[in-house]
């Protein structure tokens, strides 16, 4: 039996509620909690967190399985953007083995508002299909790692948005790239469109404030949206907001302190 006075929360980030709830946490709980955040990695210059960070993958659910054993993990809150359809289930499996308290973060989805013109599909496969039936200039803002699946489109013109510069040519016909990381403005996103002669978007239905300026802009101007659907994610505990995440830690942190693992 180990009693230690100080929980260890693992933050599985790479989104803005997760830096929102490093912050928050340690504001919240002070010395009572220990914070890391893991990252994959794939961002060149990360936004910078409070508390601990590590980078990386952990090597699967077994990789993770280990690093919450080792680490001496407590409780674990995955706070990963809707679109990450990997680590959530590592996380699921791994807590599982491990006896960690798991707590989905997943950030409110976006709906249809009059004037809106989606289409949703289930994959970028799908809305690379649609698309040269919708536009000629298609915005398409769904990060870098589903483009390959529009290279096969002829006839459309991309003005493609990155938060880092690819390391090698886009795998697309024609195309433009903007770097630029979110929040985004609905004026800003309107000019760009009306700059580009934009007249289809492509957009992750990732939910969230950061990204939802493009959506208003594609309204105002009356071009439609190729909305890809959000992936499942298979959680038991799940909030939608960085309060109710603090909420769960402060029960947790009431909780016993435990054996080792
Ligand atoms: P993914 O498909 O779920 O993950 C692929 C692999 O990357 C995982 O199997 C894991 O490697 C590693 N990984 C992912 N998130 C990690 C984390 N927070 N800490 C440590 N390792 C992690 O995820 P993805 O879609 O490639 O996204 C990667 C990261 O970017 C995520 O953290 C996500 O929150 C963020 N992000 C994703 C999107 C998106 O549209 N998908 C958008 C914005 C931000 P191992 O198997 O080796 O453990």
């Amino acid at each position: 039996m180990s009693v230690r006075e100080r929980r260890h929360l693992l933050i599985l980030g790479g989104t803005a509620e997760a830096r929102i709830l490093a912050e928050r946490a340690i504001a919240v709980f002070g010395e009572r909690l220990h914070v890391t955040t893991s990252l994959a990695g794939r961002t060149r210059a990360p936004a910078a967190l409070a508390g601990e960070v590590r980078r990386g993958g952990f090597g699967g659910p077994e990789g993770l399985a280990a690093y919450l054993r080792h680490t001496a993990i407590d409780m674990v809150i995955d706070a990963t953007h809707p679109f990450a359809t990997q680590i959530s289930p590592a996380a699921s499996r791994a807590c599982r083995d491990t006896s960690v308290p798991l707590l989905l973060l997943a950030r409110p989805g976006w709906s249809p508002e009059p004037g809106d013109r989606w289409i949703e599909v289930g994959s970028a496969v799908e809305a690379a299909t649609i698309l040269p039936t919708l536009g000629r200039c298609a915005f398409l803002t769904i990060g870098h790692a589903e483009i390959e699946a529009f290279a096969g489109v002829v006839d459309v013109h991309f003005v493609v948005r990155l938060v880092d510069p690819p390391a090698t040519p886009l795998p697309l016909g024609s195309y433009q790239l903007i770097i630029a990381r979110g929040p985004f403005a609905p004026d800003a996103e309107g000019r760009i469109m009306v700059q580009h002669a934009i007249d289809v978007v492509v957009a992750k239905a990732s939910g969230g404030d950061a990204t939802a300026a493009k959506l208003m802009a594609a309204r105002q101007l009356a071009i439609p949206v190729l909305m890809l659907r959000r992936p499942e994610k298979t959680h038991t505990n799940r909030v939608g907001s960085v309060d109710e995440a603090l909420s769960w830690i402060e029960l947790e942190n009431r909780q016993p302190l435990e054996i080792e693992r």
